[in-house]
């Protein structure tokens, strides 16, 4: 798929078709209103449990429920009438949140297994569910330099404990609802997603956002150090977030039939990260590694020979590119805060 087909391709989905999109008050939720709103969709349902005023972005056309659909009767609700569901809204945020609630992430399972019955019963066309990378067998990961994750390497399962069980298990949901009940389901295993508009202070801000918080902190400060949850030396990949929306609209416009990586393929330490966002402040910070905080495995990447083959299109935003925007974002978000 080329840069210039980018926007052409929509599938049968007509403007006025109802797109369903849960999780919309949080970040790839939200970036995926958005970019349906762009495309010129005229009927995005979007649906979060928090108070609409929490939400990360605020679309005008956009319908913007409050419901909590771990809840059977308002999954029915958010579904009414929807030609295309997307199925964001799990509880959840980076390893410090992941390690620590495990009950909530599982909890997620309620989430999927009602949203998914729902848009069968409502007649859905597709049925999108973002799974993880969380969902691999973890002992292909103790290596800082493991091969990267092909799909299969999801079994024989030793997913990470709590979030990682529940992507696999409501993975299985997706799939035997194509297969029994024929409703189309996509499932991608996203990796580390960051950009705009996304998590980045709290307790569930993921990496990148961490990172770059900490720096301009740092900056600000004037106390030239940072704080590295593990030895810095954990090897990730990170996906920007135009990547996401684009590659999440091209695999539920797919016939794949099986959970697919969408993620960068960009391998970095977190040293390098760390070194990017220096790069981006213009400073350099002397670092202290914290080696009983939750650092998550030692090593993932994104194998994408897959998605190449399937869509000829794999996420390429680099990492410096794309956190460079996120720095920038960061840093106005830090500045309304002090100004408030
Ligand atoms: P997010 O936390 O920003 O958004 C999730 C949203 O779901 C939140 O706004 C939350 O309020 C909402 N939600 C939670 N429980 C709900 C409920 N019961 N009813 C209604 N809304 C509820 O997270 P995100 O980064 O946007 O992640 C979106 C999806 O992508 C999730 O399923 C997540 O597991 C998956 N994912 C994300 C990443 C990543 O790097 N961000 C990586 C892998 C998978």
């Amino acid at each position: 798929m080329s840069k210039e087909n980018k926007t052409a391709k929509t599938s049968g989905l007509k403007p006025d078709d109802l797109i369903v999109i849960t999780g919309a008050g949080g970040f790839i939720g939200g970036a995926l209103a958005r970019y349906f709103s762009e495309q010129g969709f005229k009927r995005i349902r979007a649906v979060d449990k928090k108070p609409v005023p929490e939400w990360y972005q605020h679309l005008p056309g956009v319908e913007s429920l409050c419901m909590d659909v771990s809840d059977s009767a308002n999954c029915i609700k958010a579904c009414e009438g929807a030609t295309e569901v997307y199925n964001l809204a799990a509880d959840m945020g980076g390893m410090g949140f992941i390690e620590r609630f495990r009950i909530e992430c599982l909890r997620s399972i309620l989430i999927n297994t009602h949203m998914i019955e729902a848009a069968y019963r409502a007649g859905a066309q597709r049925f999108f569910f973002s799974s993880s990378a969380c969902a691999y067998n973890t002992t292909l990961q103790e290596d800082h330099h493991s091969r990267a994750l092909k799909e299969s390497d999801a079994y024989p399962a030793m997913a990470e404990r709590g979030y990682g069980w529940e992507k696999l298990v409501s993975e299985m949901f997706c799939q035997e609802y194509w297969a029994e009940r024929g409703m189309k389901t996509s499932i991608a295993r996203f990796h580390n997603v960051y950009g705009p508009h996304g998590t980045w202070h709290g307790g569930r801000e993921k990496a990148p956002a961490a990172i770059a918080r900490k720096v301009i902190e740092a900056k600000a400060s004037g106390k030239h150090q940072i704080e590295i949850w593990g030895d810095g030396k954990q090897t990730r990949s990170f996906m920007y977030i135009d990547d996401c929306t684009f590659g999440t609209r091209a695999i539920l416009e797919s016939e794949i039939h099986e959970p697919i990586n969408l993620g960068s393929s960009e391998l970095v330490t977190i040293n390098q990260l760390v070194d990017i966002a220096e790069e981006i402040a213009g400073v350099k910070l002397e670092r202290k590694y914290d080696l009983n905080a939750p650092k998550g495995v030692n090593g993932r990447n994104s194998d994408n020979t897959k998605i190449k083959q399937y869509l000829g299109w794999e996420p390429s935003i680099r990492l410096k590119e794309g956190l460079a925007k996120t720095y920038e974002w960061i840093e106005s978000e830090m500045m309304a805060v002090s100004r408030a």
